[in-house]
C-alpha cells in the first residue's frame, strides 16, 4: 500500500484535472469550516493516497464528520481548499459524485425489502446493471441472505449492506463514519476484513472510529484531530514509537510478572539487577499503543 512517510504541510498550489499514477488521490490544504463561533475545522492540511486507508481519529466533537462532510459535498467549507482525484471539492461536485460514496451511522435501509432488492433499487437509482447487487452481496458475503427482509438482519449484516450498497456506483473512495460502532467483536471482524479487501482491491478508505486497536489494525497511516487541527500524522508504528512508551512484561523465577518501562532508567537499572541474578524467566517487550499516543496528544483517551 502507498504510504507517505510525513504529514503534508503547507499550503502548495492545487492543480485541479484528471490524475493518474502514484499522486495522492485526496488533497487537504488549509481547510476550514466555522459554525457562527465554532469552529469546526481550522485549517487542516493532508493528502490521501490512492488505494490508502486513511485513519480519522478524534474525540466528539473534534471535527471528523464536518470535514467528512466538506469532502463529500454535504457542506460548504468556509476557508482553503480540497481535490479528490484532481477535481476540486466546491467548483467539480458533479464530477466527484460518481467518484466517491460514503456510509455513515443514522442510514436508513428498506426493512421491509429483501436485501437484494434494496440494493437493485440503488443499481436503478445509479443507472447500472441489477446483476451488481449480486456481485455485491457475494463480495460481503451475504449471498444466503439475499432473499431475507431486512428486518430480520443483524446489525452487522445491515452495515455489510451499508457498505454494498454504496459500492453500488463502484467509488474510487469510501468515506466510513465510525463503520463498527455498536458491532459485536465478531462482526467488527468481518467487517474489517471487508475493508481490507476493499483497500487491496484499489478502493482508497477514509476511515473515522473510536477504536484505536481498529485504526491500528486497518490504518495505512492515521491522523489525530482534537479541536479542529490535526495534531499528528503517520503510520501507526511510527506514531507508537514517537509518542508511545515501550515496555516489558517480565516474569521472574518467583513467578512475579512485572511491567517495565524500557525508556526509564531505573527500570532498566531493575531489569539488568533480575538479569544479573539469573532471575528472568521469560520477557516480551510490546511498543506503546496508539491509546497512548492519542493520550499523550490529546490529553485524554477516546
Ligand atoms: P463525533 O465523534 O461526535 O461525531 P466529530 O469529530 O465528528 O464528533 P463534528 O460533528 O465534525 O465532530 O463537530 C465538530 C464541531 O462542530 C462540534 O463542536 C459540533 O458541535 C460543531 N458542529 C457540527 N455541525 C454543526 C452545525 N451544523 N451547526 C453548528 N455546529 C456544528
Amino acid at each position: 500500500m502507498p504510504v507517505l512517510a510525513s504529514p503534508s504541510s503547507g499550503s502548495p498550489a492545487m492543480a485541479t484535472g484528471p490524475i493518474s499514477g502514484d499522486q495522492p488521490f485526496i488533497q487537504v490544504r488549509d481547510l476550514v469550516k466555522t459554525y457562527g463561533d465554532v469552529h469546526a475545522v481550522s485549517g487542516i492540511s493532508f493528502d490521501v493516497m490512492p488505494g490508502e486507508i486513511f485513519g480519522f481519529l478524534g474525540h466528539n466533537g473534534a471535527g471528523k464528520t464536518t470535514t467528512i462532510r466538506m469532502l463529500t459535498g454535504r457542506t460548504r467549507p468556509t476557508g482553503g481548499s480540497a481535490t479528490i482525484a484532481g477535481h476540486d471539492i466546491v467548483r467539480d461536485r458533479d464530477a466527484i459524485k460518481p467518484l466517491i460514496n460514503l456510509v455513515f451511522e443514522d442510514q436508513n435501509l428498506y426493512e421491509r425489502f429483501t436485501a437484494i432488492q434494496n440494493l437493485e433499487i440503488f443499481a436503478d437509482l445509479y443507472g447500472v446493471p441489477r446483476r451488481r447487487g449480486l456481485e455485491l452481496l457475494e463480495m460481503v458475503r451475504l449471498t444466503d441472505a439475499a432473499k431475507r427482509k431486512v428486518k430480520t438482519y443483524s446489525s452487522g449484516m445491515k452495515q455489510r449492506l451499508l457498505i454494498a450498497r454504496s459500492l453500488i456506483n463502484s467509488p474510487k473512495v469510501l468515506f466510513l463514519d465510525e463503520p463498527t460502532r455498536g458491532l459485536d467483536p465478531t462482526s467488527a471482524r468481518e467487517l474489517r476484513d471487508l475493508i481490507r479487501r476493499l483497500s487491496d482491491g484499489g478502493t482508497t478508505v477514509f476511515l473515522t472510529t473510536h477504536y484505536m486497536e481498529e485504526a491500528d489494525e486497518l490504518s495505512d497511516r492515521v491522523a489525530f484531530l482534537s479541536a479542529g487541527k490535526i495534531v499528528a500524522l503517520d503510520t501507526p508504528r511510527e506514531l507508537k514509537l514517537r509518542f508511545g512508551s515501550r515496555t516489558a512484561s517480565v516474569l521472574l523465577r518467583d513467578r512475579q510478572e512485572q511491567t517495565i518501562a524500557l525508556d526509564d532508567p531505573a527500570d532498566a537499572g531493575r531489569l539488568a539487577g533480575w538479569m544479573r541474578d539469573d532471575q528472568v524467566l521469560t520477557m516480551h517487550s510490546q511498543e506503546g499503543t496508539l491509546e497512548d499516543v492519542f493520550i499523550a496528544l490529546a490529553g485524554r483517551s477516546l
